[in-house]
């Protein structure tokens, strides 16, 4: 039996990656936090960490203690909503509510410890040492940390260490010695907590070894590496680093040359718990920044030099405001479904689309589980997925791959998972279809492991969750999981950088002009703002959330309908914040006529031609061209129409594929054709709704077909229409002249209609032997004195042809029809 290192973190209340850090720290062969540990180990390390950590299961409280916070302060402990929820799913009821509880209790739980082994204590109850301490305001700070027992400290520090990363106190006094009297009970669970022991916190002494404030200030020119509050430099031989508290995990690692989840780990023998966003005490950055070869040069607020270069930082950060690590904030995942066809991606979508609560379709939605935002392509299928990572975008972190539970992989799952395995993004595998009768969990999962994608549950990588999209079950555990993995991608984004970010598609709306969907990557993207994306651009007039809300300004990985385009940009492209409209407009038409030039330049003749090569370039300009714009089904069946297509051969005519994409014939294809003046082959597939009126009053033409021969004959007929049509003469009778009779201002001959028929306005020749003596019109029909319109074989009658009066006996009269018939490719 084994357990997997999220559910152990879950168990013992610590945070998965730092779980995860320590187990490889400790050579366990693990890679994720999907991985798997056996249960011995797993039972060591929970009864190692029993009770360290707030929330988890060796941490519970003492019967008083769960309810009493609630119930004493219901103004910040907000009561643990247990109704159901929106969802249709009773479990998800459940699981939620369980979550919310244990994330209160684990906040109060982390409070609770916090006053007891931390900084914060009240200021009035707290003796005088501990009031100095800042007070833990800083709203990023996700959790605080227990220390850990005295049992396991070491003895040179006893004090609490770690300490959330806080405002600066506006005049923090040095910490002096540490009350010998325990510290007060906090007034909120008197019952629950034990009294304070020695190890309340305390001002740690300096270190007398490493702990030099003020003895090296930096010299300018020798930084080797800087961040907020941190500097390192040379001095000589020896590296100092600079710090101005607080001392910031992460920073600090970084500077030491560590990852930080190795200080943390390092840490965590010392018997110090922190989190990467939390503060190391001073004594014990010094102790660590020795053990790796540094000097620690501490400096404290209020130093004249600190001051200075406070100053000189403020003013530098106004210029350089992006990418700076600490504007980074967390931002939703961005996931996409793909999966055969049929095997339930739609209804995945809708699904989970019903659990958001969205009625729109934008091409993006965003829903929220357990207080967490994700944002999900609503484009379900590799197609747009690679259209877009064709165009260099990557908008994409988590891939869920659907495999129905009855047919397992097919051709276009295997295709589906190269695609994400290209593109580097996480894999999740939703085995949808549970509740059919053939339904066969183990067959996918073996198909998994041929795969090299072995489950989680037989040691591999990949979580694989079951799921019905038609019932709605699963559906909650496969939120949780992605939810997980986006955990562990750490994902962040600036939203004080200037916006950009990626079109998932866009239309023409009637009354609002074009409308594009996109997701913004970076930035805040406000209403006003000003963005360029390729020839395209847009003065924001007005921006949608996927309910149709108007909004002020959409943050990173929000999918968001934007207003004010100038025209529609392409799904896949990206696009870019500017200065103002006049910017976007001038990079636009820069755009617009590099492609007018490269078109240009591809089409000029070049400067010396021979006559042969004239007459080639005049005739291929005459050469007509037919595009067309193919959307089938599958991948499979658009290479098979492409290759059909290009089979095609004319010296008349050209075939030209504009583009070729799978899906639903789509409003944009429309716009696409006309804009190319092309046609639109579908192949197995069919038209989006509105697609049809949208195509006629773009006169584009569409075409569906479901068998790829009768697509290729109608391709070669649409190639020769495009031909002048080739002429072709029709006999349709002749008469034989017998005598001729004068008529008013000429002659008309007496003829016997030897075959067909004669009808008046006929084209008409007169042959006399084997010589054509005139050609045409039969402008006189009579019988007897009588005009006729047509006399048929074996009756006689008078014909006067046009501008003619030479008959003879013994000439014929022919009439024809000249047909037009298509011509040959
Ligand atoms: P897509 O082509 O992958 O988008 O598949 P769809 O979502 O269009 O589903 C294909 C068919 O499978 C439809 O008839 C759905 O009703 C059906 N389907 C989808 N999910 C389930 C499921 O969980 N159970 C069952 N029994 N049928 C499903």
């Amino acid at each position: 039996m084994s357990i997997r290192i999220h559910e152990l973190a879950r168990k013992i209340g610590m945070d998965n990656k730092e779980l995860l850090s320590l187990l490889k720290e400790r050579k366990f062969d693990v890679k994720s936090v999907s991985s798997t540990i056996d249960n011995i180990s797993a039972d060591a390390l929970m009864t190692e960490f029993k009770g360290r950590f707030p929330g988890g299961e060796g941490d519970a409280p003492a019967p008083e203690a769960a309810p009493a916070p609630a119930a004493s302060s219901a103004a910040d402990v907000p009561a643990v909503d247990v109704a159901p929820s929106r969802s249709p799913i009773g479990a998800f009821v459940k699981t939620a509510a369980q979550v919310a509880q244990q994330k209160e209790a684990a906040k109060e739980a982390a409070k609770e410890a916090a006053k007891v082994a931390v900084s914060p204590v009240p200021a009035a109850l707290a003796p005088a040492p501990v009031a100095s301490v800042p007070a833990p305001s800083t709203p990023s700070v996700p959790r605080v940390m227990a220390s850990l027992p005295p049992r396991i400290s070491p003895p040179a520090t006893p004090a609490a260490v770690v300490r959330p990363v806080a405002a600066p106190s506006p005049a923090p006094a040095p910490l002096p010695a540490p009350s010998p009297a325990p510290a007060p009970l906090p007034a909120r669970s008197p019952i629950a907590l034990p009294p304070i022991p020695a190890y309340a916190p305390r001002a740690p002494a300096p270190s007398p070894v490493s702990v030099k404030p003020h003895a090296l200030p930096p010299t300018p020119g020798q930084t080797v590496a800087s961040s907020s509050n941190i500097t390192v430099t040379m001095e000589g031989e020896t590296k100092v680093i600079h710090v101005k508290p607080p001392i910031v995990v992460r920073d600090f690692a970084t500077h030491l040359g560590l990852k930080p989840f190795k200080l943390i780990s390092e840490m965590m023998e010392m018997g110090i718990f922190a989190s990467m966003t939390q503060s190391i005490d001073e004594t014990v950055a010094s102790k660590i920044a020795e053990k790796h070869g540094f000097l620690l040069d501490i400096k404290h607020r209020g130093d004249p030099t600190i001051q200075q270069a406070q100053k000189d930082k403020d003013k530098a950060s106004k210029v350089v405001v992006e990418d700076e690590s600490k504007f980074l904030v967390p931002r939703p995942p961005v996931v996409c479904i793909l999966g055969h066809v049929d095997h339930g991606k739609t209804s995945l979508l809708d699904a989970i689309r019903k659990t958001g609560g969205i009625t729109q379709h934008i091409g993006a939605y965003q829903i929220e589980f357990n207080d967490r935002k994700i944002t999900f392509l609503d484009t379900p299928g590799h197609a747009a997925f690679t259209k877009m990572r064709a165009r260099g975008a990557n908008v994409t972190d988590i891939a869920v791959l659907v495999v129905a539970a009855d047919d397992g992989f097919m051709p276009q799952t295997d295709e589906a998972l190269k695609h994400a395995q290209d593109a580097k993004v996480t894999l999740l595998v939703a085995v949808n279809k549970m509740d059919v009768k053939g339904a066969n969990l183990d067959q996918v999962k073996t198909q998994m492991q041929q795969r090299n994608i072995p489950p989680v549950d037989w040691g591999g990588e990949v979580e694989v969750v079951p799921v019905s999209a038609l019932k709605g079950t699963g559906i909650n555990e496969l939120l949780e999981m992605i939810q997980l993995q986006a955990d562990v991608l750490e994902l962040k984004a600036n939203p004080k950088a200037p916006s950009s970010g990626i079109v998932i598609e866009s239309q023409i709306d009637v009354g609002r002009g074009p409308v594009a969907t996109v997701i913004v990557q970076r930035g805040t993207l406000k209403v006003g703002d000003a963005i360029v994306c390729g020839q395209n651009w847009c003065k924001v007039r007005a921006l949608f959330d996927d309910q149709g809300n108007n909004l002020k300004e959409a943050l990173p990985a929000t999918p968001v309908r934007v207003i004010g385009w100038s025209g529609t940009p392409e799904s896949g492209a990206q696009f870019k914040a500017v200065k103002n409209a006049r910017e976007a407009e001038n990079l636009a038409e820069e755009e617009q006529q590099l492609a007018r030039k490269a078109t240009t330049t591809a089409d000029a003749v070049p400067k010396e031609v021979s006559v042969a090569t004239l007459f080639a370039n005049i005739a291929a300009t005459q050469q007509k061209t037919l595009k067309v714009i193919i959307k089938t089904d599958v991948f499979g069946s658009a290479e098979a129409v492409r290759n059909v297509l290009e089979g095609i051969k004319s010296a008349k005519v050209s075939l030209e594929i504009v583009s070729t994409d799978v899906g639903l014939i789509t409003k944009n294809d429309v716009l696409m054709a006309s804009a190319s003046s092309a046609l639109i082959l579908g192949f197995n597939t069919k038209l989006e709704t509105g697609v049809t009126p949208l195509a006629k009053h773009h006169g584009v033409r569409i075409e569906t077909y479901g068998i790829i021969y009768e697509l290729a004959d109608q391709v070669r007929v649409m190639m020769a229409d495009l031909l002048d049509p080739d002429t072709k003469e029709l006999k349709t009778g002749a008469a034989e002249v017998r005598a001729t009779f004068p008529l008013a201002k000429g002659f008309v001959a007496g003829c016997l209609v030897t075959e067909g028929k004669v009808n008046r306005n006929a084209t008409a020749r007169l042959r006399r032997g084997r010589e054509i003596i005139h050609e045409g019109k039969v402008a006189t029909l009579k019988r007897f004195k009588d005009d006729a319109n047509e006399v048929r074989a074996g009756l006689e009658c008078g014909i006067k042809l046009d501008d003619f009066n030479g008959y003879q006996s013994g000439d014929v009269i022919e009439c024809f029809e000249i047909q037009k018939v298509r011509a040959s490719l």
